[in-house]
């Protein structure tokens, strides 16, 4: 069955609107290859049948590539289908500091030595707790973290903020304890190796109290309910261990900006690791 062509003419009138290594890059994703083999199919897609099965196309070899399980990938698929949103809600997290949306994993390290450069201590002031004192993270999530907490204050509760940036060096003591007090195999469930670490980014904030009872607590609730509007996404969620490769850390949430935190929740249900796989692939895939 051939779907109409939906919007093609109106994406490509906002593509105008976008800087050009985003432009190309979508351009690329929906007439597939690059931007000099995209302009041909443009002018097809703009003139009759042909190019509307190529976008679709694209997101469904990105989603196997990505390995987006099927009954996600079909619903990922309806969307991009269904009308121009999905790719411009797409190009929104495209946008901008791209380790907002880094996939920092198992399998993916930041590159040898990062360091963000723009690293804030963070004071609590009148709106959140710090547990120490040194806490750092990069300037637009200390940011995000003030808005967010004033939020949550005037809700009647407190977060606290418990451990934030770690640097590489950092991460290799961690890691190292964490393999002579447990054994390697138990290591690798709870700690990232060092340069596999989110904290790393300087984006990522564990909020006390660091174990499961902080989902339960009244902090703990509203973040589950309420971060991404902050732009704030939970790592590592319950019963998703083979997928995040960590236990559920209830705590553990990684800034990554409002536009990419409701892609999280429009299109992926809510699974960070899903739409940073989706988005590494798609900037990715030749
Ligand atoms: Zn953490």
């Amino acid at each position: 069955m051939t779907r109409p062509v939906w919007g093609i003419p109106i994406v490509f009138l906002l593509f105008s609107c976008v800087p050009a290594e985003n432009r190309r890059r979508a351009a690329a994703g929906i007439f597939g290859g690059s931007t000099a083999q995209a302009r041909p199919a443009q002018a097809d897609g703009l003139a009759g049948e042909g190019a509307e099965l190529v976008f679709p196309d694209t997101v469904r070899r990105v989603l196997s590539r990505a390995l987006i399980p099927g009954d996600l990938s079909r619903q990922v698929m309806g969307a991009a289908a269904e009308g121009p949103q999905f790719i411009l809600d797409l190009l929104a997290c495209l946008e901008g500091d791209p380790y907002l949306r880094r996939l920092v994993d198992k399998g993916h390290a930041l590159p040898e030595g990062y360091e963000p450069e723009d690293l804030v201590e963070l004071t609590g002031g009148k709106s959140y707790r710090i547990s120490r004192r040194g806490l750092m993270l990069r300037r637009s999530a200390a940011d995000a973290l003030e808005n967010m907490a004033a939020a949550v204050r005037a809700e009647g509760a407190v977060l606290t903020a418990a451990s934030s940036y770690r640097s590489y060096q950092y991460q290799v003591e961690v890691y190292a304890r964490t393999v002579a007090s447990d054994g390697q195999e138990e290591a690798d469930r709870v700690s990232a190796r060092p340069g596999y670490s989110q904290h790393q980014t300087g984006l990522v904030l564990d909020f006390g109290p660091i174990d499961n009872s902080f989902a339960a607590t009244p902090g703990g609730r509203w973040m589950r309910d309420n971060a991404a509007r902050f732009g704030w996404s939970l790592s590592f969620p319950d019963g998703y261990e083979t997928v995040t490769g960590y236990v559920w850390e209830s705590w553990h949430y990684r800034y990554v900006g409002p536009e990419l935190a409701a892609f999280i929740d429009t299109y992926f249900e809510g699974i960070q690791q899903y739409a940073l796989q989706f988005i590494h692939e798609w900037e990715n895939t030749p």
